[in-house]
């Protein structure tokens, strides 16, 4: 049973290592931002009103974040664990998070900011299956999707200057819960600026010494 939160600034790789954990220990990957985005697309009520402000690289409401948390959560696929890539992200959004589910482990990918500039600018992601390639994970033919073939996409909010709106976002709103979670006992961190297979595997060992899996 694994139930754990992937924490680190925009870029760090949080969605490429809950990919992974996904395939191989067979529990789903939530990722508020894959579920923002797919609203935007089909324009419903929330990606309408989520888009504006994710544009911009501010953060969405915490009553609406937290909303579709706890709809997915409930979902039969969550019942033998879950990984959250990119929530919580606020005080509020851990506080409510605590009434929802329990949380076995808090992953920290440490990464410096100049390092995440660099890697966000050339980061593409499937318009279909959300994979995402970089600098290190290059699509075999450029702009196609490994997997399906889709188009790949640069995300809007992945531009320079919104890049860096995220990340002061990020240290005044989201770096104060890693304290929290680290006097709760549950915070580990790993380095994320080695590469995708390393980190990998060392989330892996931690998983493995605390018996998560
Ligand atoms: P991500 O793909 O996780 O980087 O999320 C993309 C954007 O979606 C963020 O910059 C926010 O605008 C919004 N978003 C995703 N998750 C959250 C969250 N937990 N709280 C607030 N906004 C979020």
């Amino acid at each position: 049973m694994i139930r754990m939160i992937l924490m680190g600034p925009p870029g760090t790789g949080k969605g490429t290592q809950a990919k992974l954990l996904s395939e191989k220990y067979k529990v789903p990957q939530i990722s508020t931002g894959d579920m923002l985005r797919k609203a935007v697309e089909e324009k419903t009520k929330l990606g309408l009103e989520a888009k504006g402000l994710m544009d911009a690289g501010k953060y969405v409401p915490d009553s609406l974040i937290m909303g579709i948390v706890k709809e997915r959560l409930a979902l039969q696929d969550c019942r033998t664990g879950f990984i959250l890539d990119g929530v919580p992200r606020t005080l509020p959004q851990a506080e409510a998070l605590k009434a929802i589910t329990k949380i076995d482990m808090v992953m920290e990918l440490q990464t410096a900011d100049d390092a995440i500039v660099k890697r966000l600018s050339s980061r593409r992601q499937c318009r279909a299956c959300n994979a995402i390639y970089g600098v290190e994970l290059k699509p075999r033919k450029k702009g196609v999707c490994d997997k399906d073939g889709s188009p790949l996409f640069q995300r809007d909010d992945d531009k320079e200057e919104t890049v860096r709106k995220r990340l002061q976002v990020y240290h005044e709103k989201t770096k104060p819960l890693l304290d929290v979670y680290q006097k709760q006992g549950l915070l580990v961190i790993v380095n994320g600026e080695e590469p995708i297979q390393h980190i990998f595997a060392n989330i892996s060992a931690v998983l493995g010494q605390k018996g998560l899996v």
